[in-house]
């Protein structure tokens, strides 16, 4: 075999590979801090869902264990380490009854257990369960309301953005696009939204305090906050979409808004799946 000659690097060859050493730093750095916060984001989802998946498999087990206990990994019971964030973040449990159960992490967003109810009497009963969840927590955790909803106190908009948000996975439930053309009303994504009454005379009893579906209107928009004018609006005695000329439902209760809807001829979305 012929011997083949060693030879080091001349210095115009390290100056080249110096330069491009720095060129690709220059490019690899800013992406890597980038990378960085999205892995410690997805270990934080996949340790939620990993916790999530062992309280879902204790209850088909028939054993159900508190999502608590799984996440401070009581006695060491169920995980080799105890569940963490890779950013730091507060991972905490929230039992909705009846209606879901999250793991939050205050700085990534939460994961549910899935099985919602997407009808419109089920996102009802979701915000009147998660009312009745906050007012129940307030007695021992005097931030609660501050910690879900950014809000100090409960007002509409706290409650819906912490249900489009942290329920419904950043977008409330999409509307059946059959009902949006049997109504005759304009395309588009209509989602299925309730506005609960807010009121600041303080005359009139908080209806904060005791929340009731009298106080909640579900309705349809193509937009997803902020905007009270609405053409669907759903009938909680009868369970039938109904359309019309378009109204303003904030601050009003589930009579008032049904009175308005008489007066103003709105009609039953006749449309069957
Ligand atoms: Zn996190």
């Amino acid at each position: 075999m012929r011997k083949q000659k060693k030879r080091g690097f001349t210095l115009i060859e390290l100056i080249v590979v110096v330069a491009i050493l720095v060129a690709l730093l220059l490019i690899l750095v800013p992406r890597l801090t980038g990378f960085t916060s999205t892995a410690a984001e997805v270990q934080c989802q996949q340790t939620r869902q990993k916790v999530m998946e062992m309280y879902n498999a204790y209850q088909i087990k028939g054993e159900p264990v508190s999502i608590e206990d799984l996440l401070k990994n009581k006695d060491d019971e169920y995980f080799i380490s105890t569940p963490k964030c890779a950013s730091g973040g507060k991972l905490t449990a929230i039992e909705i009854k009846g209606v879901v159960t999250l793991i939050r992490c205050s700085k990534h967003g939460s994961i549910s257990s899935g099985n919602l109810d997407y009808t419109p009497k089920g996102i009802q009963s979701a915000m009147l369960e998660f009312m009745k969840f906050l007012t129940e927590q307030k007695k021992t955790n005097r931030d609660i309301i501050r910690e879900l909803t950014g809000n100090s106190v409960l007002n509409n908009d706290a409650i819906r953005n912490f249900m489009k948000n942290e329920i419904y996975g950043g977008s409330w439930p999409t509307l059946d696009n059959g009902i949006v053309n049997a109504a005759n009303l304009p395309k588009g994504d209509y989602k299925i939204q309730i506005c609960y009454r807010h009121v600041t005379d303080p005359n009139v009893e908080n209806p904060y305090n005791n929340p009731v579906p009298e106080n909640t209107i579900i309705y349809a928009s193509t937009i997803q906050g902020g905007n009270w004018n609405t053409s669907l609006i759903y009938n909680q005695d009868d369970n039938k979409w109904y359309s019309g000329k378009s109204l303003v439902i904030n601050g009003k209760t589930w009579t008032e808004v049904k009175t308005l809807m008489e007066e103003k001829g709105w009609k039953p979305v006749e449309y069957s799946e």
